[in-house]
C-alpha cells in the first residue's frame, strides 16, 4: 500500500505485524467503521482504512451525540434501543470516562399541536424507555426562560442520553 498524501492511511485494530493480509476491509474510521471493525476484531483479521489525517474528521466529530429511543422511525427506534445496554455497561478497559450522561429532552407542542404529541407518545412508549406525555408547565419548570404559556403538551423523554463521543469512537479503534 502506497503512503503519499492522498491514500487512505490505516487506523485501529491489527492482529498481525503484517498488513499484507487480512479478511475484513473497513472503508472509513467514522463511527460506523470503528464500531464494526470493533465488532469484527475477535473473529477477523480486520484493517480501517481512513482518507484523512485523523479519524471523526467528519460526520462523527459533527454529531450531536444524542441517543433518544424516541426519535426516528420503529427501525430506527429498535437500532438505537438495542445499543442500550452495550453503551450503558461496555466491556472492561473500553474507556475511562462514562460514554453518556442523562439529558432532559423534550418534544414540544404549541396550542393545537396536544394530539400530534400524543399520537407520538402511543407510537414511541413500547420502544422508548422513560418517555411520557405532560403539559407545557413541566418545560417551563425545567426551562425558565422559556416564555410562559406557549408550550401547550409536551413529550418528555427521561431515557435520553448525550454521548462523549470521543471516548466512544477511541473506544472502539483503540
Ligand atoms: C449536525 C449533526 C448532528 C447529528 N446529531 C446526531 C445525534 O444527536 N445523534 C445521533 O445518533 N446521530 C447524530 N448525527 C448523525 C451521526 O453523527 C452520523 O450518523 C454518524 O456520525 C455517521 O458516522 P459514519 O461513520 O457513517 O460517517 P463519518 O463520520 O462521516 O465517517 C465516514 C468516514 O469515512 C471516510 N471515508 C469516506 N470515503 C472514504 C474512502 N474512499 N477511503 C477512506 N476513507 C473514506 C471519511 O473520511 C470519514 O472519516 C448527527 C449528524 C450531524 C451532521
Amino acid at each position: 500500500m502506497s503512503n503519499d498524501e492522498n491514500s487512505p492511511r490505516i487506523v485501529g485494530r491489527r492482529r498481525e505485524s503484517t498488513l499484507e493480509r487480512f479478511d475484513v476491509a473497513v472503508i472509513g474510521a467514522g463511527i460506523a467503521g470503528a464500531s464494526l471493525a470493533y465488532f469484527l476484531a475477535p473473529e477477523r483479521r480486520v484493517v480501517v482504512l481512513e482518507q484523512e489525517s485523523e479519524t471523526g474528521y467528519h460526520t462523527t466529530g459533527r454529531s450531536a451525540a444524542i441517543f433518544v429511543e424516541s426519535y426516528g422511525n420503529a427501525v430506527i427506534r429498535a437500532l438505537t434501543a438495542e445499543g442500550r445496554d452495550f453503551f450503558g455497561a461496555p466491556p472492561a478497559g473500553f474507556s475511562d470516562a462514562p460514554l453518556w450522561r442523562d439529558i432532559d429532552l423534550f418534544l414540544i407542542g404549541t396550542a393545537g399541536q396536544e394530539e400530534t404529541i400524543a399520537a407520538r407518545y402511543e407510537e414511541v412508549r413500547h420502544q422508548a424507555v422513560g418517555v411520557e406525555v405532560a403539559d407545557g408547565t413541566l418545560f417551563e419548570a425545567r426551562h425558565p426562560l422559556a416564555r410562559k404559556g406557549v408550550v401547550k403538551s409536551v413529550l418528555f423523554d427521561r431515557g435520553a442520553k448525550e454521548f462523549d463521543v470521543a471516548a466512544l469512537h477511541h473506544g472502539f479503534l483503540l
